[in-house]
């Protein structure tokens, strides 16, 4: 791998400095784009169309975009470059090293599972294990913490969390009646606004609310218990469920993040697993420090980034990048005000 990285990535540095010499490739070819994996889903819609453009499959609700997916229910491809069609594990056995850097974790599958959510309808009512509960569950449970960005709400809202006071016993009482509707006032409710932000801890019950389009990042992990499916029939995991919910005192957890809205960098949550930062930018040309692996997620303006003298991706809405621990830098310029979230694994958690 290293010897494969030397033939492609033969620049040189002065130290300290920030002059590179890119000798072979174009160092905008450690900047990588994949193919949107689309998954249908009876509450979804087609808003990725209306919102970032895209081609959705032919007479289909689609609810969810993965965009960054390392799991055996989906691998997303490179769509372009060098190693377009390549899967991203494929291209980890190749560059694992060098595209995760410090943060390392090769070899073990990409750690992050970034996705786009279009919720036409209410999801079901879900939570997702911890570790110790993964870990009790055994088989091929793993703990998953996520998280949300609102993108658009049309009066949209979201459930997260236990109302004051709810008792696993209120729990199993209104799931044996026939009436899902009893589960609400167990649950907090929040109106979900356009860059609102929620964290959603292993242990949180949650659920989506009919009209909210998110980015949602979270851990590579499909295991979801479903609490309620509001009536519609889909399976349930009760037992599981009430294992993996977390009792404690409930602890209001309302949208937010550290920093203000308009400040051009806001750290939106610092988690054992990922940070995200929500970046804005007004319109220029400006460098932009890399040197980790780091993902971003364009939510809105217009721009393009490059690093050397390679070719510049384009930024847009929806558009979703993985930048390699092994580019240094880039620069980015930006046509339209920008903004975008960047999602950085923990052990290279220093904000810009
Ligand atoms: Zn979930």
């Amino acid at each position: 791998m290293a010897a494969e990285a030397t033939r492609h990535y033969n620049w040189q540095g002065r130290r300290g400095g920030r002059s590179f010499r890119r000798q072979e490739k174009a160092l905008s070819d450690l900047i990588y784009c994949f193919q949107p994996i689309y998954h249908e889903r009876i509450w979804g819609d087609r808003a990725f169309e209306r919102l970032f453009g895209r081609t959705l499959p032919e007479g289909k609700l689609i609810g969810e975009s993965w965009e960054l997916a390392d799991l055996p229910e989906g691998r997303s491809r490179l769509a372009e470059g060098e190693f377009a069609g390549l899967t991203i594990d494929q291209l980890l056995r190749r560059q694992g090293k060098e595209i995760l850097g410090a943060s390392g974790g090769a070899g073990q599958g990409f750690p992050l599972l970034l996705k786009y959510l279009d919720a036409n309808d209410t999801l079901s009512l879900q939570v997702h294990p911890d570790e110790q509960t993964a870990r009790r569950m055994g088989g091929s449970a793993r703990s998953k913490t996520e998280c949300w960005y609102v993108l658009e709400s049309r009066n949209g809202y979201i459930l997260k969390g236990l109302a004051p006071g709810a008792q696993p016993e209120d729990f199993r009482k209104a799931l044996a009646g026939d009436d899902p509707a009893a589960l609400l006032p167990l649950v907090r409710r929040y109106a979900a606004r356009p860059g609102d932000f929620h964290y959603l801890p292993a242990g949180t019950v949650h659920a989506l609310g009919s009209g909210v389009v998110v980015a949602e990042v979270q851990t590579p992990s499909d295991t979801t218990y479903r609490v309620s499916d509001w009536g519609r029939g889909r399976p349930v995991h009760l037992q599981e469920a009430m294992a993996s919910i977390n009792f404690d005192p409930a602890v209001a957890s309302p949208p937010g993040a550290a920093g203000t809205a308009e400040d051009p960098t806001s750290i939106l949550a610092a988690s054992p697993y990922f940070t995200v930062m929500r970046h804005r930018r007004p319109a220029g040309k400006l460098p932009w420090r890399l040197g980790r692996c780091a993902a971003w997620m364009v939510i809105a303006g217009a721009g393009d980034v490059w690093a050397g003298q390679g070719d510049p991706v384009r930024l847009h809405p929806g558009r979703t990048l993985l930048f390699s621990a092994a580019l240094p830098e880039a620069t980015l310029r930006i046509e339209q005000e920008m903004t975008w979230l960047e999602i950085i694994l923990p052990q290279d958690a220093n904000p810009h």
